[in-house]
């Protein structure tokens, strides 16, 4: 869905658009940020950046799944370590493919949210996620629709126990005050998504992280 509101701003005299600065900024992070004004163009430059890989883990992400990239890429042949396959398995491994998805050539993702600051947040049940986000593989690619952007981390935080966490809960089916009640009650529920939050403010050593913004809601 593509946002209605005006993404230019003035400065200096000339319009820009809003995100430049924060696009700017990831850069001066040595982030590989990029800014697309459409899907299907993040997509195109996507498909260019893992053109020379032969596995890929995707992590779980509505923003991966609501592209279409899933697909595309299953249909180039190359390799794919991802619960999505996994969970159609007689006998499912989700360690195994965790596991895997660590090791492959390039980790696809989602971000739960990007701040104004530079930095990338995510919350994870299991960690998988977003261990292979600073410690997978060293190519990373985060596809993030506009409706990520937040402030600062707290805004961020916030945001992801308001709007994705209940989404995410009751799409899975947990029984989380955040699925039953709408609201996060800082539950303490085994089944609890929210027991890893990483903050990754600067690429770790070794790692080319790849930051495509679209100017669309992707996801939640
Ligand atoms: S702490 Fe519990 S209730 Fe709050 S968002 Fe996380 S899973 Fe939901």
């Amino acid at each position: 869905m593509k946002l209605s509101f005006c993404t230019s701003v003035k400065k200096e005299g000339i319009f820009m658009n809003e995100y430049q600065e924060l696009i700017d900024l990831l850069n001066s992070k040595r982030f590989h940020a990029e800014f697309f004004e459409d899907t299907g163009s993040a997509k195109k430059r996507i498909m260019e950046l893992i053109s020379d890989a032969d596995s890929i883990g995707i992590g779980g992400s509505q923003t991966i799944k609501e592209s279409g990239l899933f697909d595309e890429i299953a249909a180039t042949g190359k390799t794919i370590y991802s619960q999505t396959l996994e969970r159609k398995k007689e006998k499912p491994d989700n360690m195994a493919v965790w596991r895997s998805a660590m090791g492959a050539d390039v980790y696809l993702t989602s971000t739960n949210a990007l701040t104004r600051e530079g930095d990338l947040i995510n919350i994870d049940g299991n960690g998988n996620r977003v261990a292979a986000m600073f410690f997978g593989p060293d190519k990373v690619i985060v596809l993030c629709g506009i409706n990520k952007v937040s402030k600062g981390p707290h805004d961020a935080i916030a945001r992801i126990k308001k709007t994705a966490c209940p989404r995410n809960a009751k799409r899975l089916g947990l029984p989380t005050p955040c699925a039953t009640e709408g609201v996060c009650r800082n539950c303490g529920l085994p089944e609890r998504m929210c027991k890893v939050t990483v903050r990754i403010q600067y690429p770790p050593n070794g790692k080319d992280i790849h930051i495509l913004l679209v100017n669309e809601v992707l996801g939640f």
